[in-house]
């Protein structure tokens, strides 16, 4: 299981395929990759079994223009590996893509509640909840969205966002689940681990359990759990791969 996302001025999806091979380590069952485009919107494709699967399905699609994006490797918890319960999975008006590690705890109560609305959810993972949530409370400013739905949720969780209508920037958030965020020039990544990273930045800082980080091309900017800015000090990796 494992995360990485990238906001840059190249293309993502061969840097989010590269990045989910460094992480495959850790094990999965099912992966999935989620780009912007201008013109093509949010775009996802995902698939139960090998990566090379997913970078074969990529390729099949006709590559995933955009530069920025969201990856994903599964190792299922909550609902059987199957392509529709991959990740990234999506609010139901497709707005807003996300990519979740860890357990939501108390999802059969939020998802209950969301059905209760009216919302239609078409897999069976814990993280479905996350991205139905965000659309429930998004009212325009996603951070916002992203700081209720992470009030209302119990659990681990590393979380990688991209909402279509703010398309420049990643929200990454994590508890009790590993993330660590990449520096570069013209670019930010998010990842699992450093591994991920080190082929595009040496520099690097690790998410603490309630912040929350915003990723554009050029900035970078970490939050605690109420939008107060944190200051992180940044690592140089210097480890070979
Ligand atoms: N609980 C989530 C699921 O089953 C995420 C699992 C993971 O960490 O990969 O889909």
């Amino acid at each position: 299981c494992g995360i990485v996302g990238f906001a840059g001025k190249e293309e993502a999806a061969p840097i989010l395929l590269d990045g989910l091979r460094r992480l495959e380590y850790r094990g999965y069952d099912s992966a999935g990759v989620a780009v912007y485009h201008p013109e093509r919107g949010l775009q996802v494709i995902k698939t139960k079994g090998r990566i090379q699967a997913l970078a074969d399905q990529v390729e099949a699609a006709g590559g995933m223009p955009g530069s920025i994006g969201l990856g994903h490797t599964r190792w299922a918890t909550h609902g059987e590996p199957s392509d529709v319960n991959s990740h990234p999975h999506m609010s139901q008006n497709g707005r807003i893509a996300v990519v979740h590690n860890g357990i939501i705890e108390n999802y059969a109560e939020i998802k209950e509640f969301l059905q209760s609305t009216g919302v239609h959810f078409v897999s069976q993972t814990d993280t479905e909840v996350v991205a139905q949530l965000l659309e429930y409370y998004y009212d325009g400013n996603i951070l916002d969205a992203v700081t209720k739905v992470l009030h209302r949720i119990q659990g681990a969780y590393a979380l990688g966002i991209l909402c279509a209508d703010c398309p420049d920037r990643l929200i990454a958030a994590r508890k009790d689940s590993p993330l660590i965020l990449g520096f570069g020039e013209g670019f930010h990544l998010m990842a699992s681990d450093v591994t991920a990273v080190i082929r595009h930045t040496r520099e690097v800082c690790y998410l603490d359990d309630g912040e929350i980080a915003e990723l554009t091309p050029d900035h970078c900017w970490v939050y605690d759990a109420y939008l107060r800015p944190v200051e992180k000090k940044h690592h140089q990796v210097d480890w070979e791969i």
